[in-house]
């Protein structure tokens, strides 16, 4: 069977984060042939990554300031990339947030904002994307779920976040079913604790030290190596892979 590479725009949400999984994954996709649109709350990050990308690769590259969860921001920023770059081919939702907050502890607007950002976010932007994938009859959709939605938090994450990063998996199986006759793939990344600034300085020494002791790899995963795995899967050549969740744990939840 023959792959076709037509020139394709991977767009990569939350990608502006200097330490974080999108910007490594902007590289990896970058690396492996796509143009790159990063979106990003932070906009000075996200030109930062486009200009590093764009200079590094050689590819093509725009940076929009949106927040995920804002329906009209998502809808200009795509429109401004389907007008720089060629046709959105690749998807990935990364951009989110956690909080560590106990259950007992956790107000309704902090629970609101961990969903309205990780779920919804995930969903304005795959809804507004997958319309032109299916038209074209190509698509690699790739959601950042997370270990803590697998074996029920214990990372750092509390019941919030491990409930989006949950929901997430339903999301992206349920999709993969409705866009495969498309063309179109859907998966999920499913990391344990990988050393980014999500957690905001507030994983002490000793819970990091007690997380290692239970990894058989030894160490907290890289951005790469999430960002390899992501860039795997968003391969013209990984078609048959779909609402599969890949886990980047170093052994840390083996199921
Ligand atoms: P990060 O460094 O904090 O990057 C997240 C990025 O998302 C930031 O650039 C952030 O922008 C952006 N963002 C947050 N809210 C947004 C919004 N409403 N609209 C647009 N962008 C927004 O985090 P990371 O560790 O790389 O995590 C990336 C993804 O992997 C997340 O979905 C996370 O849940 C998942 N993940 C991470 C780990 C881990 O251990 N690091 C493990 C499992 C899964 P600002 O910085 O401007 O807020």
């Amino acid at each position: 069977m023959v792959i076709e590479h037509t020139p394709r725009t991977a767009v990569v949400t939350g990608a502006g984060s200097r330490r974080g999984i999108g910007r490594a994954t902007a590289h990896a996709l970058a690396a492996g042939g796509y143009h790159i649109a990063v979106l990003d709350l932070d906009e000075e990050g996200a030109r930062e990554t486009a200009r590093e990308v764009a200079a590094r690769y050689g590819v093509k590259t725009s940076a929009h300031c949106a927040d995920v969860t804002d329906a009209d921001a998502v809808d200009a920023a795509i429109t401004e990339v389907e007008a720089a770059l060629p046709p959105v081919g690749v998807l990935v939702n990364n951009a989110g947030i956690t909080s560590p907050t106990p259950f007992l502890d956790v107000a309704p607007a902090e629970w609101d904002r961990i969903f309205e950002v990780n779920v919804r976010g995930g969903f304005l932007v795959t809804h507004r994307v997958a319309a032109g994938m299916v038209e074209r009859g190509f698509g690699r959709i790739i959601f950042l779920s997370s270990v803590s939605a697998e074996r029920g938090g214990g990372v750092f994450g509390g019941v919030a976040y491990s409930a989006s990063k949950a929901a997430l998996l339903g999301f992206s199986r349920s999709l993969a079913r409705e866009l495969g006759p498309f063309g179109v793939t859907v998966n999920s990344v499913a990391p344990s604790l990988i050393d980014t600034d999500i957690t905001q300085g507030r994983l002490d020494e000793s819970h990091r030290a007690a997380l290692i002791a239970g990894i058989p790899m030894g160490r907290l995963g890289s951005v790469e190596d999430v960002a390899e795995v992501v860039a795997f899967l968003a391969r013209p050549e990984s078609g048959y892979v779909t609402g599969a969740t890949y886990d980047v744990n170093g052994g840390f939840h083996i199921h």
